[in-house]
């Protein structure tokens, strides 16, 4: 089986992906957000699973949460509750939106996992202090991890799963810039595949993986070029149909702003000095998402600015049922219409 199929693959079924890992003894911590510190996971030998949340029946989280919860919390605890994440050691909330905080509470509360922890994460991104804030977070975690599994975690292995991170990042925005190109046969939902297939496979095979891939598909893309380029804006982007909908269409993703996506790889860590304050630079730099601050139009600017890097003439905005950090809501197009970019026809 190729990468491509084998992304697709555990993508499609980070479950089983997860009971293999576990029947081969691998300690498996879940974790919610782009905001999580998986390099520190990995670095401590410890699996990173991104959860992505039932979409079937929520009934039995239903019991447990207000009505206007987001469906990515609402399919999470329904997985935990229901036994189909039987194989977690753990799981790791980090500070961002409200509803993710409150899971966090819920799922303390009902279940048994060995290990739990908050990581709160500063929200206003703006000043030096909440860099070193952020630093001394990410330090409590590290110790965290190092008390909850009985294990010290070196510099060298931090380094060493920058390194990895960094790798998978690289080959991941080159794979997009390719598509964005029309220099690839993969498609949009290839990518969305690919970026969360990364987010479930053990990490030093995704970045192997990646880098053939990358290397494998430098040929011709399938799309002729007369379909509109548009961009894809919002948090979690966990129903792959979406892109078949807009190829069918007429269009293309041809970039997108998403924490399964861009945001996820945009943000390479420094290799140099010291590991811990080179990741706390990195999440405090990194383009933000609806759930952070850095300036008032910043994430409006931003998509502007993508949009213009990758000729996009239309964008749009994918939102969760009830998600309260509506990628919409943080920018500024709507109250400022001239900061929108020209569309050609
Ligand atoms: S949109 Fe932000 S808060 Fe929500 S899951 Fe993605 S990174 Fe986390
Ligand atoms: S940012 Fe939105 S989609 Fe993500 S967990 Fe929070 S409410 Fe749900």
């Amino acid at each position: 089986m190729g990468p491509l199929n084998i992304f697709h693959q555990n993508a499609d079924n980070p479950h089983g992906y997860a009971r293999g890992l576990k029947a081969r003894g691998k300690t498996i911590l879940g974790y919610f957000c782009s905001y999580t510190p998986e390099e520190l996971i990995n670095a401590a030998g410890i699996h990173p699973l991104r959860l992505f949340g039932a979409k079937d029946d929520t009934g039995i989280a239903d019991a447990h949460l207000q009505a206007y919860c987001c469906s990515l919390v609402r399919g999470a605890l329904t997985d935990v509750l229901s036994g189909r994440l039987d194989y977690l050691d753990g799981a790791v909330f980090p500070h961002t939106c409200d509803s993710i905080q409150r899971l966090s509470d819920i799922w303390r509360l009902n279940t048994n996992l060995k290990f739990f922890a908050d990581v709160v994460l500063p929200v206003k991104l703006t000043t030096e202090s909440s860099r070193r804030y952020l630093e001394e977070v990410l330090r409590k975690f590290r110790s965290d991890l190092e008390k909850g599994f009985s294990i010290t975690i070196p510099d060298e292995r931090i380094r060493a799963s920058i390194k990895t991170y960094n790798a998978i990042r690289t080959s991941l925005k080159a794979l997009y810039r390719m598509h964005a190109k029309k220099t690839s046969p993969l498609t949009a939902g290839d990518l969305n595949a690919i970026v969360r297939g990364s987010m479930i496979i053990d990490r030093t095979e995704a970045a192997s993986m990646l880098a053939d891939l990358a290397a494998q598909i430098q040929a011709p893309g399938k799309a002729d070029g007369s379909e509109k380029r548009v961009m894809l804006v919002g948090s979690v982007c966990e129903h792959p149909d979406i892109y078949r909908l807009i190829e069918q269409a007429g269009a293309d993703v041809v970039w997108d702003d998403l924490c399964t996506g861009s945001r996820y790889f945009e943000g390479l860590i420094s290799e140099e000095g010291d590991p811990i304050s080179a990741l706390a630079r990195r999440y405090h730099e990194r383009i933000i998402c609806p759930a952070k601050h850095s300036s008032v139009t910043g994430r409006g600017e931003n998509l502007v600015t993508l949009s213009q890097e990758h000729g996009v003439q239309g964008v749009i905005f994918l939102q969760l049922k009830f998600c309260e950090r509506p990628a919409s809501r943080a920018c500024s197009w709507r109250s400022r219409p001239s900061c929108l970019p020209k569309v050609s026809s």
